[in-house]
């Protein structure tokens, strides 16, 4: 039931936020203002919402190691990745849900496909009971007609209940890139906006990200359907 479903979400929203629902009845966002909204949702205010979900692309492989330093080595401007799981429908954190990301090395390249051996950059977190998996990488790197991307898969009891990608702003990219290893490559040949992934949901999936010493930390909270 779909109707219900999006209500729920919605109160919660409003119930997050400290606002009462204005007309429980009515279609459209009453309150724009202090922290609530589409706004609100869009900055990562509120966060309680489904994530969209997109392509896993051609690149996926199943059973990668369990390990929160994924890098293997490979160089590139240090990257955390806080992803956190949670219930689309009531808003709760999940633990123990088992998320499984990869992505392209500096030089755009994947591991484990197209002739290429090894294991690097993928790996599988478990949530703990914040809902939270943690991740040690490096900025991804482009490949050609891509925006610069991270794949994920959040497995719940056996099943996928989310596949999506994570973005980073253009300006962002712009500016790791202008480092080694980075830099021999110049920028990627795809902008978020003319990605064709991006342009379905990828706002929703973009990472939320601080400078952190040498690197990054990117942040996101995935809202997922479990049933
Ligand atoms: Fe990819």
């Amino acid at each position: 039931m779909q109707l219900p479903d999006r209500f729920t979400r919605r109160s919660l929203l409003f119930r997050a936020a400290g606002l009462a629902v204005a007309g429980a009845g009515a279609a459209t966002w009453e309150v724009e203002e202090a922290g609530a909204g589409p706004r609100a949702v869009s900055s990562g205010a509120v966060s309680c919402i489904l994530s969209p979900e997109m392509t896993e692309g051609p690149y996926y492989l199943p059973r990668e190691a369990v390990r929160r330093n994924i890098t293997e080595g490979k160089p590139g401007t240090p990257l955390t990745l806080h992803l956190s799981v949670v219930n689309a429908s009531m808003c709760k954190p999940i633990k123990g849900a088992a998320v499984d990301v990869w992505h392209a090395d500096a030089s755009g390249v994947y591991s484990g496909v197209q002739g290429v051996t090894g294991t690097f950059l993928r790996g599988i977190q478990r949530t703990d009971a914040n809902g939270l998996a943690l991740f040690d990488t490096i900025y991804p790197g482009w490949y050609r007609g891509r925006a610069v991307h991270i794949h994920v898969k959040v497995h719940l009891g056996g099943n996928v209940v989310h596949t999506g990608q994570f973005f980073f702003s253009d300006a962002l990219t712009d500016e790791v890139y202008k480092s080694a290893p980075y830099s021999s490559r110049g920028n990627p040949d795809v902008t978020d906006a003319a990605d064709s992934i991006y342009r379905n949901g990828g706002s929703k999936s973009l990472l939320s990200v601080k400078k952190s010493g040498s690197g990054y930390v990117g942040s996101i909270v995935m809202g997922v359907h479990t049933g």
